[in-house]
């Protein structure tokens, strides 16, 4: 069964995982959002990008959630020294990644090409697509004026209330990106911040005639976000800071939307947007909670 899932840094990316551990042979491609990458030290750095290839991989720090297990900080702190910008933490490993997409990059190839050698090398199951090759950058307007990604996620620490989320560029989806969603038989917005790691790909030319038939899972539970600020940042730009409120801005694009457990009495209210209300754990603390998720999604879209 061929799975594609759209996916941020944190939700998605453990979803994603959950896929590669199921028994039942499951080809999956994971559409990457690239709002948030950044140049960082002249390198290009692809947090979400990354986070995938790590979680995939086995080499997350899966307490912090991004970043390389027992990374050291050597290079970080020199950098620091010569006066270049210290809010935004790179490891020693990690800097091999950002190092090699960015040589790749600067010798031709594309960020889609520059991904694909990056899982072949670390030798990963999953396709990994970038939702774009182009710049496609998530601007966030604050009180205090417009500011990037990075500027507003790790150097602000995501204290500015969200007052607006714009995409600079004029970016196209990348064919492969297209086909992997008309190709897929179960197509899966993961459990990701709607408005700026499931947002930015949604927003790509194309993307949400292409969908057809898709199911997304609820990055909001009980009214909260797991990880980050996507609660917040839903009250702020005026929606209901609930899964309900997700499901609002995915209605129209799905046929079946996933709640957790703890929100089955927003199931009626959910179905009333004209989507199948889905009940299921979907609290991915441990492997097995990954799996048993994914296996839920792929017995979902199996034929009655
Ligand atoms: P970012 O790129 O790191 O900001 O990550 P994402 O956008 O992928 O993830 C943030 C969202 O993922 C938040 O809304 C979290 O509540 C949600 N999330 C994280 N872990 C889980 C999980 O295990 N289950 C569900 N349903 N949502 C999760």
């Amino acid at each position: 069964m061929k799975v594609t899932l759209l996916a941020g840094g944190t939700g998605g990316t453990k979803l994603a995982h959950g896929f590669t551990l199921l028994d039942v042979p499951v080809e999956l491609t994971v559409i990457a959002n690239v709002g948030d990458d950044t140049a960082m030290h002249g390198l290009h750095v692809s947090p979400d990008i990354d986070a995938l290839l790590y979680t995939l991989a086995g080499l997350i720090d899966t307490e912090r959630g991004w970043g390389i297990r027992d990374d050291t900080h050597t290079a970080h702190d020199m950098f620091e020294r010569l006066g270049e910008p210290a809010w935004f933490t790179v490891g020693d490993a990690d800097l091999a990644t950002h190092a090699h997409r960015t040589r790749l990059i600067r010798e031709g190839a594309s960020l889609t090409d520059a991904t694909a050698a990056m899982v072949a090398a670390l030798g990963l199951t999953a396709r990994i697509l970038p939702a774009t090759d182009d710049d496609h950058r998530t601007m966030i307007e604050t009180d205090a004026g417009e500011i990037a990604f990075q500027d507003y996620f790790v150097r602000l620490r995501q204290e500015p209330e969200v007052r607006g989320v714009r995409f600079e560029g004029s970016a196209q989806p990348t064919p492969a990106v297209l086909e992997a969603i008309t190709d897929a038989d179960l197509v899966v917005i993961g459990p990701s911040n709607p408005m700026v790691s499931t947002g930015p790909i949604l927003a790509l030319p194309g993307i949400r005639e292409a969908l057809g038939e898709a199911v997304a899972v609820s990055p909001i539970i009980a009214g909260r976000a797991l990880k980050g600020p996507a609660a917040r940042m839903l009250a702020s730009l005026g929606h209901e800071s609930t899964a309900l409120g997700v499901a609002r801005l995915y209605s129209g694009l799905v046929d079946r939307f996933v709640l957790d457990e703890a929100d089955a009495p927003l199931a009626p209210a959910v179905e009333a947007l004209g989507m199948e209300a889905v009940i299921l754990p979907t609290v991915m603390r441990t492997d097995g909670d990954r799996a048993a998720l994914a296996a839920a999604l792929v017995e979902l879209s199996r034929p009655a």
